[in-house]
């Protein structure tokens, strides 16, 4: 039943205008003009494609894709491309903006890009994968390039399909071009610590949060949603750190062991078939994951998962938003009355963008750094980001996510000025 409920809100919550209503919340805070709000809630950009795939039945498939460009006033439109079978148009636009104001905490010459193919990749075959992959990249060349616009991998798309798309964007383009595209596997100009990094900066954020709450990282406990790229990493590096896994979830339903799951044999589970292998008495409704009492929430898979309806019931202390858009503007409410330090997308998984800053800036010199100079970098960036971002709030009285955005729109529009668009 609850599930239901979920999908059903799910389907009514529009990312876009959550998006749209974000950035107005913290521009009005700052007393910004009209006309720069204008700008700033809609994607300067957007394409959408149409491209035939043949099937390894020999059958043509026509799969939809799109190509959202926010803003390009500080340097080319940067990220993610999501193979999902629920993606929507809306969903590409407000990821695109959200970029915008990621690239904007963390000070990183970017504007925000996001794609997106309506596609089931589980049910497709590695061909079929490698030929909607390059078929979307064709339909999309016009508008990207190392100096326009550079995907990433995002929701089920990885190294491999990176690479496939590189090669289409080379060979069309007649030259090597390895800053077209991060994430990239490392032989073919990836950067050393991109594949743990949106993981590792969501971690820093926590671990600044814990530090200021005087919560202890040793025995603190931790609830996952998702056990991808983010979900996964993040659970092993908080363990690292001494904290206890108490839950995760997955598409197919959320493991619970108040007193730590054992987290090699989840891993080992998720990799020959699925978590729920790690027995029925440990099973509980994926929904009941993001109420449980923990110290730390990490929402790592999709948008609107808190909401109105389930925000009252959470008692995390801390939520990392690894995942964009997890948590809706209503619940945002909610959590802050209830006094839940939620660390926003825009900065719990900017660690993802300022590696792939780091990948591309290191294709431009086709100089490669060490993993440690990597996450040294990354560090850095990430604790000054946070420390600014909850001075403003502390400044302006208000949450993170507020102060993130305001930090955000007051570079793009310093940037629009100079520039004389405003
Ligand atoms: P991924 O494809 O590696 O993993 C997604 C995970 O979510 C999978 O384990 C999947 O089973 C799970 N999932 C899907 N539907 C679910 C549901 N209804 N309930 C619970 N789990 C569900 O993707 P990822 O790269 O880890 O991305 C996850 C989130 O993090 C997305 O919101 C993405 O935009 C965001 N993000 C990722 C990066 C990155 O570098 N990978 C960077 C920034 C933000």
């Amino acid at each position: 039943m609850v599930m239901i409920k979920n999908r059903v809100e799910l389907e009514t919550i529009n990312p876009y205008v959550t998006a749209q209503r974000q950035v107005e919340a913290a521009a009005r805070k700052l007393g910004i003009e009209e006309h720069v709000i204008e700008i700033l809630k809609r994607p300067m950009r957007v394409l959408t494609v149409n491209f035939p795939v043949k099937m390894d039945d020999g059958t043509i498939q026509v799969f939809e894709g799109y190509r959202s460009q926010h803003n390009d006033v500080v340097g080319p439109t940067k990220g993610g491309i999501r193979f999902h079978p629920d993606v929507t148009l809306d969903e590409v636009k407000a990821l695109s903006m959200w970029m915008s104001f990621k690239c904007g905490v963390v000070g990183l010459p970017y504007g925000g890009g996001k794609g997106g193919v309506i596609c089931d990749p589980r049910k497709l075959s590695k061909s079929e994968l490698e030929r909607v992959s390059r078929g979307f990249i064709e339909a999309i060349s016009q508008i990207i390039g190392p100096e326009k616009d550079i995907p990433a991998p995002d929701v089920y798309t990885n190294p491999q399909v990176m690479a496939w798309m590189m090669d289409s964007f080379s060979k069309l383009n007649g030259s090597y071009s390895p800053a077209v595209i991060t994430g990239k596997p490392l032989i073919l100009g990836g950067s050393e610590g991109r594949n743990e990094a949106t993981a590792r900066g969501c971690v820093i954020t926590i671990c600044e949060a814990m530090k200021q709450l005087n919560l202890p990282l040793e025995g603190a406990t931790v609830a996952i949603q998702g056990f991808g790229n983010a979900g996964r990493i993040s659970a092993n590096l908080l363990a690292e750190l001494g904290c206890k896994i108490v839950a995760v979830s997955d598409s197919k339903g959320a493991i619970y062991d108040p007193e730590g799951l054992d987290l090699a044999k989840v891993e080992q589970l998720k990799d020959e078939a699925t978590i729920l292998d790690y027995g029925t008495s440990y099973q509980i409704d994926p929904s009941s994951l993001l109420e449980l009492n923990v110290d730390v929430l990490v929402p790592a898979a999709l948008e609107n998962v808190i909401t109105q309806a389930n925000a009252d019931r959470i008692q995390a202390k801390i939520i990392a938003e690894a995942a964009n858009g997890p948590t809706t503007p209503e619940a945002d409410e909610i959590l802050k009355a209830n006094g839940v330090l939620v660390i926003p997308d825009i900065l719990a998984n900017a660690g993802g963008v300022t590696v792939s800053y780091f990948e591309w800036v290191q294709n431009l010199m086709n100089y490669y750094w060490s993993e440690e100079e990597v996450n040294e970098k990354l560090s850095t960036i990430m604790v000054r980001s946070y420390h600014e971002v909850s001075k403003l709030a502390e400044e302006y009285d208000t949450d993170l996510r507020t102060a993130a955005y305001m930090i955000s729109i007051l570079r793009i529009k310093k940037a629009m000025k100079l520039r004389g668009w405003i």
